[in-house]
C-alpha cells in the first residue's frame, strides 16, 4: 500500500464518514474543512460516528482510537502537508471544487494524488485545475459506508492507470469493495441504473397509475428486492429528488408537476423520510418489513 497519510477536505456527511472509515482501518487522517464552525460539526459527527463503528464492527475499543486520532484543519497547506492521498468531498458545486482544487493544486506537495467524491459532477470538468491531471481521479462512495461499502473509482482520459489501481488498492484497504470504471461515466454504475428506477417509479406515482405502497409492493414480489423505489426515497430523503426534479423543470415541464408534488404531499408535511420518522412509510416499522406486505395485495 503505497499511501500511508490522507487527507480528507470537506467533513460534512460524507467526509466525515470516509475520514472514520479511512482512520477505523488503519490510515493516519487528517481533516480540513473552511472553518472552525465546520469542524465544530465534523467533532460532532465524528463522536456519533464513533458510536456507529462501535456498535457496528463490534469494536468500541477501536473506533474510540480512530476519534481521538484525528488532526483537524482549516489551513488547507498545513492539512496537506504530508498527503499521499486528499479525498475531497466538498458541496457538489462546480465554481466551489474548480476553487478548492486550485487552491490545493498550489499547496499539496507533488507526490499527492488528488481523488474527488463527487456524485454527479466528472473528473474531466476539473482536471485542468489540479496541476497534476494524471494523479486526479474520481473514487465515489455510497452513503452508510461501512456498511454501503461499494468505492466506485474512475478515471478521465489522462488519468494514469497506475493511480487507478493505487486508489483502488487504497478503497480495499479500508474495507470498500471498489469498482474500477473503464472511462468515465455520469453517475457511475449505481447512480446511472438508480436515478432513473427511482424517476420512473416518481412518474407512476405523479401520474396516479399506483399508489407508492402498490408500486414498492409489485417491484418486492417481481424481482425480490428488499424493498422497492419508495422504501429507497425514505432513505435519501426528500430534499434530492425534490432539487433534482426542480433542476430539470427548467426543460422538461414534467419535472415541475413532480416536484411541486413533492413538496405539497411530502416536505409541507414534514414527510422528509428516515431522518423526520416519516415518508412514504413510517418509521421505525415500515410497512415493507412485515413479513406479510409481499403476501398478499
Ligand atoms: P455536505 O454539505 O454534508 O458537506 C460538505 C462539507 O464541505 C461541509 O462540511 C462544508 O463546510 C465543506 N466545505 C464547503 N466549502 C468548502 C471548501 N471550499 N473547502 C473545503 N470544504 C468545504 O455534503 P456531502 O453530502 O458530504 O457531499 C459532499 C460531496 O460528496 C459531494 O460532492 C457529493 O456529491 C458527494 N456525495 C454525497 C453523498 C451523500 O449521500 N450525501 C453520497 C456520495 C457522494
Amino acid at each position: 500500500m503505497n499511501f500511508k497519510n490522507v487527507t480528507i477536505a470537506g467533513s460534512g456527511v460524507l467526509g466525515s464518514q470516509i475520514a472514520f472509515q479511512s482512520a477505523f482501518f488503519g490510515f493516519n487522517v487528517s481533516v480540513y474543512d473552511i472553518n472552525e464552525g465546520a469542524i465544530e460539526a465534523a467533532k460532532t459527527r465524528m463522536i456519533a460516528l464513533k458510536d456507529t463503528y462501535g456498535a457496528y464492527f463490534k469494536d468500541e475499543a477501536r473506533a474510540e482510537k480512530a476519534l481521538a486520532s484525528f488532526s483537524y484543519f482549516t489551513d488547507l497547506a498545513a492539512a496537506t502537508k504530508d498527503a499521499d492521498l486528499v479525498i475531497e468531498a466538498v458541496p457538489e458545486r462546480i465554481e466551489i471544487k474548480q476553487s478548492f482544487y486550485e487552491n490545493l493544486a498550489k499547496v499539496a506537495p507533488k507526490k499527492t494524488v488528488f481523488a474527488s467524491n463527487s456524485s454527479t459532477l466528472l473528473p474531466s470538468q476539473f482536471a485542468a485545475f489540479t496541476g497534476r491531471p494524471e494523479k486526479f481521479l474520481a473514487l465515489h462512495f455510497a452513503n452508510s459506508i461501512w456498511q454501503n461499502n461499494t468505492a466506485e473509482v474512475m478515471g478521465h482520459p489522462g488519468t494514469d492507470v497506475q493511480y487507478v489501481e493505487q486508489v483502488a488498492d487504497f478503497a480495499r484497504a479500508i474495507q470498500m469493495i471498489p469498482f474500477v470504471l473503464k472511462k468515465e461515466q455520469p453517475g457511475y454504475i449505481l447512480n446511472t441504473l438508480l436515478v432513473p428506477f427511482l424517476s420512473a417509479a416518481m412518474e407512476l406515482w405523479v401520474k396516479d397509475i399506483a399508489d407508492p405502497q402498490t408500486i414498492d409492493k409489485n417491484w418486492m414480489i417481481s424481482t425480490g428486492a428488499p424493498r422497492g423505489p419508495f422504501a429507497i426515497y425514505d432513505i435519501v430523503g426528500m430534499e434530492t429528488p425534490y432539487n433534482l426534479n426542480l433542476m430539470r423543470a427548467e426543460k422538461d415541464p414534467a419535472a415541475k408537476f413532480v416536484a411541486e408534488k413533492i413538496k405539497r404531499e411530502m416536505i409541507d408535511q414534514g414527510k422528509m423520510g428516515i431522518s423526520t420518522g416519516e415518508g412514504f412509510y413510517k418509521y421505525p416499522n415500515p410497512a415493507y418489513l412485515d413479513p406479510n406486505f409481499t403476501k398478499s395485495n
